[in-house]
C-alpha cells in the first residue's frame, strides 16, 4: 500500500495500477507459484518488489575448496561426485550426504534428515553453489549447507557473475526461483515505480525505481545501504505525511474551546501550595495557557522525566478549564494512579470550591456521583473534574461540557484510545503528559501530531539518587542498610519481577514468595503487599498505610513503576534487576528522590554477566532519562518502549526506528516543506481517523 499512495502524488491514480496487480501478472508466475508467494504475503507484483533480500552472495568469486576455513561462511562451485543415503544406529537414523568437486578439492556436505526428494536433485554431474560452514577439516565437511542448482540456461546471468540476492523462502519456492521472479518482475515493471516528485534533496539518493532494483542486484556491496536509506525515507515520507496530514485536517474541522482561564482560582491555587513552580513549570504554562485561547483545540505532549512535577502543571491547565466554565477529564493507567491523583486533585482543588470525582472500573468507590444526567436548566452546576482509569472510554460514562482531556503516562495508552476519549467531547483541549522520555527518533514518529513541551529540571531543593549495582551474595547487607535508613524515619520500596514464582523461570523471584522472608527481614518495621492480582481494595488500603507510614516497606512488583508519588521514600531494592528493561527501571528509581532526603536505587542481580552488568551500569552512571531511553532503544527495539503505542505503527520494511534518526528528520523536513494538496492526496487512506465524526 505505502508505495501506492506515494506514486498518487505524482501520477494519475491509475498510472501505478500494474504494480498493485496480482503476482500472475509476473512472467513465470502461475496460480501454483502465486500461492506459494502468497504464503510470504506477497500478493501484488509491489510485494515481490519491495520483497528484502536477507542476505546477499559475492558470486563475483567464489572461494576454492582448497582454500575453505573453519567456521567461516563461504560460497563454493562444484559438481556432484557422488550422493546417496548412509544409515546408522541401526537404520533409525538416515543421513544423506554428497560430494562435491571443485578440481581444487572435494567438499562433503551432509544432512542428517534425509528427505525423499534429495536423491533425484542431488544428482551426480550435477552443477551446485554451496553456502555453508565447514565445521570440519578431514574430511572438509559442511553440514546442512544452502545449495543451489546452477541449472543449465540462459539465465546464468541472474545467478552468477555477480551480487546475488538470497530472499526469504518458503517450501517449494527455491532461491534461485524466487531471484528469477524478482528478476521478471523488475524488467516488466520497473518503468511503473513512479518517483514521487517530493523534494531536490532527494537527487542525493539514487530514484526509486533503482533503489529498488540495487536492492536486489547491487552492483557493489555498499549499494545495499544506500538503495535501503532510499527505500526507508520514503517510508518515514509516508508516515509523516500521514501524521501532518491527519493534524492539518484536524484543524480544518475543529475550532478551541475558549479556555485560557481569568486565574481566579489559578491565583489562589499557586499562592496555597507549599512551593513556587519552576522556570520549567511556568513556562510550559505560558505555551499552555497560548493552545488553551488559541483558535484550535491543544494537541500537546508534555514529556518530563520522572519526578520533574507534571502533576502540578496539570493542575493548573485544569484550572484554566475550569474558570473558563468547562469539565475536566483525566485519565491514568492504572487504579493506583488514579487514586492518587484523586486525592491530590481533591485535596488542591475542593478548597477552591471544585468538584473532583473518581471513576474506576471495579470501585468507583468514593464519590461516584459524575455531574447529574438532566441539569435543570435553571440551576447550572458548577464546572467538575473527573479523574479515572480506561473506565473513562466506557459508554456507560458520560463526559459532558468537556474543556480540556489530561493523559497521564500517555505510553500505557494507543492512539486510539486517546481519541476515543477526546470523542466524548466536542473537541476538547488534550494534554498528554509521559514520563517515558521518548527518544526523539520515536517521538517524531509516534507523537508527529503533538506539539511537544519538555520540562527539563526537577524542583531544586531535592535530594539526589544514588544507584548502586549488586550482585544476590549481598542481599543481606542490603536490607540491613534499608533498616538502617528506616531507623531514620524513611520508607523503602523492595520490587520483584513476578507476581507468582513459575516452574519456568526459577531463578527469578516473585513477590507472593519473598514476601514473608521480607517481613522477618524488616521486622519490628511493617512491610506490606503490593500486586496486580490484589483487589482494588486491597490495593487501595496498602497504598494508604505506606503513604501514612504506617508501613515502611513495601514490598510491589513494578505496578508502583509510574507515578507512584511518597516523598518520605528513600529507598528502591530491585530484585532480579535484569528482568527490567532500563527505561523501566529508571521510572522505578524516579519513585524516590522526591524529597529532601538523599535517596538510594539499589540494583541486585543474580546473573551479572558481563552483558547484564554493562546494562545495569548505565543506570549507575546516568539520571539523563533520554540517553537511557536511547540505550534501551537500541538493545531492546523499539516495542519495549511503545508498549501499546505499537499497535499503531504501520510495518516499515526498510526503515529502523532505532537508528534511522536522519532519515526520519529528513522525512519530516520534506513533508513540512510540501504543498498542502499534495499532502491531502497521499494521505487519503486514512481519510477522518482523527475527526471526532469518524
Ligand atoms: P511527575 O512529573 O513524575 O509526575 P510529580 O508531579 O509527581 O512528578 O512531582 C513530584 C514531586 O515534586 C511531588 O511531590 C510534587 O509535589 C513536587 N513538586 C512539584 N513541583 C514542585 C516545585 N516547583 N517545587 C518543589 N516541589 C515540587
Ligand atoms: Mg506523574
Amino acid at each position: 500500500m505505502a508505495i501506492c499512495i506515494l506514486q498518487e502524488m505524482s501520477h494519475p491514480p491509475n498510472f501505478g495500477a500494474a504494480l498493485s496487480g496480482p503476482p500472475t501478472l509476473i512472467h513465470g508466475v502461475g496460480e501454483e507459484r502465486a500461492a506459494l508467494l502468497g504464503r510470504l504475503k506477497i500478493t501484488t507484483v509491489q510485494d515481490l518488489l519491495l520483497h528484502p533480500p536477507r542476505r546477499y552472495e559475492d558470486r563475483r568469486h567464489f572461494l576454492s575448496i582448497c582454500d575453505l576455513r573453519l567456521e567461516e561462511p563461504a560460497t563454493v562451485r562444484g559438481r556432484i561426485q557422488a550422493a546417496g543415503i548412509k544409515s546408522f544406529k541401526r537404520g533409525s537414523r538416515r543421513m544423506f550426504e554428497m560430494v562435491l568437486d571443485d578440481g581444487s578439492g572435494r567438499l562433503h556436505c551432509r544432512w542428517w534428515q534425509a528427505q525423499s526428494w534429495m536423491e533425484t536433485w542431488y544428482v551426480p554431474g550435477r552443477e551446485f553453489l554451496v553456502f555453508g560452514r565447514l565445521n570440519r577439516l578431514k574430511p572438509r565437511t559442511m553440514d546442512h549447507p544452502e545449495t543451489e542448482w546452477c541449472e543449465p540456461g540462459d539465465d546464468e546471468f541472474i545467478h552468477a557473475n555477480r551480487i546475488v540476492p538470497i530472499h526469504p523462502l518458503t517450501e517449494g519456492l527455491s532461491s534461485r526461483v524466487l531471484r528469477t521472479l524478482v528478476w521478471n518482475a523488475l524488467e516488466q515493471f520497473e518503468k511503473d515505480v513512479a518517483e514521487p516528485t517530493i523534494h531536490p534533496d532527494l537527487k542525493l539518493y539514487p530514484s526509486r525505481a533503482n533503489a529498488i532494483r540495487m536492492i536486489h542486484f547491487p552492483n557493489e556491496p555498499a549499494d545495499v545501504e544506500v538503495a535501503r536509506q532510499r527505500l526507508a525515507l520514503d517510508e518515514f515520507v509516508k508516515l509523516q505525511s500521514q501524521i501532518q496530514g491527519r493534524r492539518r485536517r484536524f484543524q480544518e474541522q475543529a475550532r478551541g474551546l475558549p479556555c485560557a482561564g481569568n486565574n481566579q482560582l489559578m491565583r489562589p491555587f499557586l499562592s496555597g501550595l507549599p512551593f513556587s513552580l519552576t522556570s520549567s513549570q511556568t513556562r510550559v504554562l505560558r505555551e499552555i495557557r497560548t493552545d488553551m485561547g488559541g483558535p484550535y483545540p491543544m494537541r500537546r505532549l508534555l514529556q518530563g522525566d520522572v519526578g520533574c512535577g507534571k502533576t502540578v502543571v496539570a493542575a493548573c491547565a485544569a484550572l484554566m478549564a475550569l474558570e473558563s466554565g468547562f469539565n475536566v477529564a483525566i485519565m491514568a493507567p492504572t487504579e493506583i494512579l488514579a487514586v492518587q491523583h484523586y486525592h491530590q486533585f481533591s485535596q488542591w482543588l475542593k478548597p477552591l470550591g471544585m468538584e473532583v470525582s473518581l471513576q474506576t472500573g471495579s470501585a468507583s468507590g468514593k464519590n461516584v456521583e459524575s455531574p447529574p444526567a438532566h441539569p435543570p436548566q435553571s440551576a447550572p452546576i458548577p464546572p467538575s473534574v473527573t479523574v479515572g482509569t480506561h473506565a473513562l472510554l466506557t459508554a456507560r460514562i458520560e463526559l459532558r461540557n468537556l474543556g480540556l482531556v489530561i493523559i497521564d503516562e500517555q505510553h500505557k495508552f494507543g492512539v486510539a484510545q486517546r481519541e476515543s476519549l477526546v470523542r466524548k467531547g466536542h473537541f476538547p483541549h488534550l494534554l498528554v503528559m509521559t514520563a517515558t522520555p521518548i527518544p526523539r527518533t520515536l517521538g517524531l514518529t509516534l507523537y508527529g501530531d503533538l506539539d511537544l513541551s519538555v520540562m527539563e529540571r526537577g524542583p531544586g531543593g531535592r535530594g539526589n539518587i544514588k544507584t548502586h549495582v549488586r550482585g544476590s551474595d549481598k542481599l543481606a547487607r542490603v536490607f540491613e542498610f534499608v533498616r538502617g535508613r528506616m531507623t531514620e524515619g524513611r520508607q523503602a520500596y523492595i520490587i520483584y519481577p513476578r507476581v507468582q514464582a513459575s516452574e519456568e523461570d526459577g531463578d527469578v523471584k516473585a513477590v507472593t514468595r519473598e514476601f514473608q522472608k521480607i517481613q522477618e527481614a524488616m521486622a519490628p518495621f511493617k512491610a506490606g503487599l503490593l500486586h496486580g492480582s490484589l483487589t482494588t481494595r486491597e490495593k487501595e488500603e496498602v497504598m494508604a498505610a505506606f503513604r501514612e507510614n504506617r508501613v515502611q516497606a513495601l514490598v510491589a512488583t513494578s505496578l508502583v513503576e509510574v507515578g507512584v508519588d511518597v516523598p518520605n521514600a528513600t529507598v528502591m531494592v530491585v530484585e532480579n534487576a535484569e528482568q527490567f528493561g532500563l527505561a523501566q527501571l529508571h521510572q522505578l528509581r524516579g519513585r524516590v528522590g522526591r524529597g529532601s532526603h538523599e535517596s538510594h536505587c539499589i540494583l541486585i542481580s543474580n546473573s551479572l554477566s558481563d552483558s547484564a552488568k554493562a546494562r545495569l551500569d548505565i543506570l549507575a552512571k546516568t539520571t539523563d532519562g533520554f540517553q537511557i531511553a536511547e540505550e534501551d532503544l537500541k538493545m531492546r527495539g523499539p516495542g519495549e518502549l511503545l508498549g501499546q503505542q505499537q499497535s499503531g505503527l504501520p510495518e516499515l520494511i526498510f526503515g529502523n526506528l532505532a537508528t534511522d534518526m536522519n532519515l526520519i528528520h529528513q522525512a519530516r523536513n520534506l513533508v513540512m516543506q510540501e504543498k498542502p494538496e499534495s499532502i491531502r492526496v497521499l494521505d487519503n487512506s486514512k481519510a477522518g481517523q482523527v475527526s471526532g465524526k469518524a
